[in-house]
C-alpha cells in the first residue's frame, strides 16, 4: 500500500547510532516513527566507542561531505538535545621520520582536497595537546573538524530528544523476531508475542546477522570487527588532553592518507619492527569524555578471529604504543571493555531490500558515529520518490 509520506509510519529496528540517525531523519521528513530495540537501553557498538567524529579520517569527495554534514547535526544536537558535543579538533602527533614525512605530504595536499588542517611544530603541538609525549616529537597535524561526545551519554540521550523534540515513539526492551508481510505491508512480530503493521521497516541491528535476514546478511560480505578499549581515570591525569590525539600507526589506518607517498615505507617499517600490531589490527588513539576519563584504544578481529574472551597481550601492546605517543604521570586504568561492529569491506553502509518496503542498514564500520547522520540523510533522500 502506497501512502504520502506525512502519512507513512515506519519503523526503526535497533536504537544504536544508526538507528538513532535513521528515526531523526525519518520523523524529520514528516513520518511517524517507532523505534525497537531489544535491551532495555542501548549496549552495542554506539555507546562503546571513542565519541569521536573523525572527518579527518574519511576519504576526501562524497565522503568527507558526508562526514561533515553529520558533523553539522552533532553541533545541532549539542545545541538543542543537552548533549554535550565538544568541538576539540584532533592532532596526529609524528614521533618518527616516516610518520613526519606523512604528516607533510597530507598537509600539502589538504587544500586541493578541501580539507582543513594544518602541520604544528612540535612546540604548537603541546600547546594545544600537553599530555603528548614530548621526546621525540617532530611535529603533528592538526584538524579543527572533530568532535568529540560521550558515546553512552549521547545514545542514550537522544531517544528523549526525538521524542519530546519529533513524537518519535520508543519501545525498549522488545526484540523484533521476524518481519514479514501481511496484506501487503511489512508485519514486525515482536517476542512479547505481539505484532504490528507499518509501511516500512528499516532494520539497523548492527553486528546481529542471526535474528533478522541471515539469509541476506551472512551472504553480504559484511564482517563482524571486535575492538578492545581501555580508560583511564580522570584523577590520575594532571590537565586535560586538549584535542583528540592520534599516532603514526593511524596513518596506516584511515583511507585518507593513502594519498601520500610515504605511507607504504610507513607501513613496511611497522609491519617488520612490531608485525603483532598488524597481525590484531592495533594503532592507538585518545579521546577525553565530559567526565574527564581518557578513552583509549584500539585493535581489529575480524569475523572468525573473533573469541568471547579480551586477549591481555592486546591491551598491553595498545598501553605499550600510548607510553610512546602520550606522557602521563600514572596509567591509572578504570575500565576496559571491547565493541564489536559490523563492517562491510567496500561499502561505507551495506543496504539491501530484501522485502518490499523493509530495508538492511548497517556496516558503517569504525565510522559510525562520524558518519551516521549524513548516511541517513542520504537514505531518506533516495527513498522521496519511492
Ligand atoms: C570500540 C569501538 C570504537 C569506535 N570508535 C568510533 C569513533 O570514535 N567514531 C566513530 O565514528 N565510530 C566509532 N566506532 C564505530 C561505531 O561505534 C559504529 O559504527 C556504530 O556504533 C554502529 O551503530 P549501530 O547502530 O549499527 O550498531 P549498535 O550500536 O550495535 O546498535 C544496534 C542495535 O540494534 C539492536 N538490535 C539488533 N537486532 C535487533 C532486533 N532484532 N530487535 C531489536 N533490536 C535489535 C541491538 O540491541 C543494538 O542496540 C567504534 C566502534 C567500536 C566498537
Amino acid at each position: 500500500m502506497s501512502v504520502g509520506n506525512s502519512a507513512e509510519h515506519v519503523a526503526i529496528i535497533g536504537a544504536g547510532i544508526v538507528g538513532l540517525a535513521q528515526a531523526w531523519l525519518a520523523a524529520e521528513s514528516g513520518r511517524q516513527v517507532t523505534v525497537i530495540e531489544r535491551s532495555p537501553r542501548a549496549a552495542g557498538a554506539s555507546i562503546r566507542n571513542f565519541g569521536m567524529i573523525w572527518p579527518i579520517g574519511q576519504p576526501h569527495g562524497d565522503l568527507y561531505q558526508t562526514a561533515m554534514r553529520s558533523r553539522a547535526r552533532w553541533l545541532r544536537l549539542g545545541a538543542e538535545a543537552g548533549i554535550v558535543v565538544d568541538p576539540c579538533g584532533s592532532i596526529h602527533a609524528a614521533h618518527r621520520g616516516d610518520e613526519q614525512a606523512v604528516l607533510e605530504e597530507f598537509a600539502a595536499a589538504a587544500p586541493k582536497l578541501g580539507v582543513a588542517c594544518q602541520l604544528l611544530s612540535p612546540a604548537e603541538v603541546l600547546q594545544r595537546a600537553p599530555l603528548i609525549n614530548p621526546d621525540g616529537l617532530r611535529g603533528g597535524l592538526y584538524s579543527p573538524t572533530e568532535l568529540c561526545v560521550n558515546p553512552t551519554q549521547a545514545t542514550r540521550r537522544l531517544p528523549d530528544w526525538l521524542a519530546a523534540r519529533h513524537g518519535v515513539r520508543f519501545r525498549f526492551g522488545v526484540l523484533a523476531s521476524e518481519v514479514g508481510q501481511s496484506a501487503g505491508r511489512p508485519l514486525v512480530v515482536f517476542s512479547d508475542g505481539t505484532r504490528e503493521s507499518f509501511d516500512r521497516v528499516v532494520v539497523c541491528g548492527g553486528a546481529d546477522f542471526q535474528t533478522l535476514f541471515p539469509e541476506v546478511l551472512q551472504n553480504s560480505g559484511l564482517l563482524a570487527c571486535k575492538l578492545q578499549m581501555l580508560a583511564l581515570a580522570a584523577d590520575s591525569l594532571p590537565c586535560r588532553l586538549g584535542t583528540h590525539v592520534a599516532g603514526g600507526l593511524t596513518l596506516r589506518h584511515y583511507r585518507i592518507f593513502e594519498i601520500c607517498p610515504g605511507l607504504p615505507s610507513l607501513r613496511r617499517r611497522i609491519a617488520e619492527e612490531t608485525p603483532e600490531l598488524d597481525q590484531y589490527g592495533i594503532h592507538v588513539m585518545a579521546s577525553q569524555n565530559d567526565q574527564g576519563e581518557l578513552i583509549l584504544g584500539d585493535s581489529h578481529e575480524y569475523g572468525s578471529q573473533i573469541e568471547p574472551f579480551d586477549d591481555v597481550r592486546i591491551d598491553e601492546w595498545i598501553l605499550r604504543e600510548l607510553r610512546h605517543l602520550l606522557r602521563l604521570p600514572a596509567w591509572k586504568l578504570s575500565r576496559r571493555w571491547h565493541g564489536i561492529y559490523a563492517k562491510h569491506p567496500d561499502l561505507p553502509v551495506f543496504q539491501a531490500q530484501p522485502l518490499p518496503r523493509v530495508h538492511i542498514f548497517t556496516g558503517t564500520g569504525g565510522a559510525g558515529m562520524t558518519m551516521s547522520f549524513g548516511l541517513a540523510e542520504d537514505f531518506w533522500r533516495s527513498l522521496q520518490n519511492q
